[in-house]
């Protein structure tokens, strides 16, 4: 049996083709199904669709063999126990921080609303820039409009979500894309299943 986490939304759409290709096919559709697990076209695949933030951890503890989840979380999630053999190149975008539009540049201790608390501690501190990290799990945005934070550490896609808000992206942190991610005993009991798999990966990136 061989399972595999994969980022709800966004992430899963763009995973599809990929998966595809390796013919691996969901049976249920998450859109219109509520199970949890979808089966495949495959009776030993099974495909478990979560939170971003939870995939790291299901792979980690082989809850599921194999992951795909975007760089920010992994980085984040910060875990050696997770092989990442692949960039998969999709669900693209930038982790950034964003301040309000035309908002002057903040000289000493800053406050920063974000999902992603270490990774924006290690960006601050590195610029040895003092910062108050506040910890928030959605609408970011929302943070400097309410005097909640000076700046938020969000990813970025189109931005149009920063401007409808009155933000404007700052400083490019990290590109991000959804990596590959398998548990390190499972690349080693299941490699004959696995390896395979990444090598098919592998090809279809390189014909895109
Ligand atoms: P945007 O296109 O910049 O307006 O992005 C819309 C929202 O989607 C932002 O608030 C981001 O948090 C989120 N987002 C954009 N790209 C990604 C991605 N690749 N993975 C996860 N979330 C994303």
């Amino acid at each position: 049996m061989l399972t595999i986490a994969v980022s709800k939304g966004r992430i899963y759409d763009d995973a599809l083709p990929l998966l595809a290709e390796a013919n691996i096919i969901p049976i249920d559709d998450p859109k219109t199904s509520r199970k949890l697990i979808l089966r495949t076209n495959h009776d030993d695949v099974k495909l478990v669709i979560i939170r971003a933030t939870d995939v790291p951890t299901f792979v980690e503890y082989g809850a599921a063999d194999l992951g795909i989840a975007g760089k920010d979380v992994l980085i984040e999630h910060q875990s050696d126990n997770l092989y990442e053999p692949l960039d998969l190149k999709i669900a693209c975008c930038k982790l950034m921080t964003a301040a309000p539009t035309d908002a002057p540049e903040i000289s000493g201790r800053i406050r920063v609303a974000t999902k992603y608390v270490k990774t924006a501690e290690r960006y601050f501190a590195g610029k040895g820039i003092q910062a108050e990290i506040i910890k928030l799990y959605g609408a970011m945005e929302l943070a400097p409009i309410v005097g909640l934070a000076d700046c938020i550490v969000d990813v970025v896609d189109t931005g149009n979500t920063l401007r409808a808000n009155g933000l404007e992206p700052r400083e490019l942190i990290m590109n991000i894309s959804s990596r590959l991610v398998v548990n390190k005993a499972s690349m080693k009991m299941k490699h004959q299943l696995i390896q395979p798999l990444i090598d098919q990966f592998e090809k279809t990136l390189a014909q895109r």
